[in-house]
């Protein structure tokens, strides 16, 4: 990234930060699955596994919940995920960015 004069960076981060209007937390995975049943053909040898289903996980208090996705949820949610993840990476360097300048200024 060329480099660019804080003044601008920071408006650059803070446009990201307010920019998408929405943003789901976790992370949504395509998964093939094995079922409880015992006889099930995703038991055989070679298995066929069911699926692919499409699994939102996240974090709530502590716990991974997990939810499972149609492809058509998938495709409409897909950039509220994508925004949450722009504004958590644009948090990570604002907040790297913000430790240089106080370093710069205390120490
Ligand atoms: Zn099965």
């Amino acid at each position: 990234m060329p480099k660019k004069p804080a003044a601008s960076a920071a408006r650059h981060l803070a446009a990201e930060l307010t920019g998408p209007g929405y943003a789901l937390p976790g992370t949504l995975a395509s998964r093939l699955m094995r079922c409880g049943k015992a006889n099930c053909r995703c038991k055989a040898e070679p298995p066929a596994l069911h699926g692919p289903y499409l699994h939102w996980t996240r974090t709530v208090a502590g716990k991974t919940v997990t939810r499972t996705l149609t492809p058509e949820q998938a495709e409409r949610y897909q950039p509220w995920f994508e925004n949450a993840r722009r504004l958590r990476e644009a948090l990570t360097e604002l907040e790297a960015r913000s430790l240089r300048m106080f370093r710069d200024a205390e120490d």
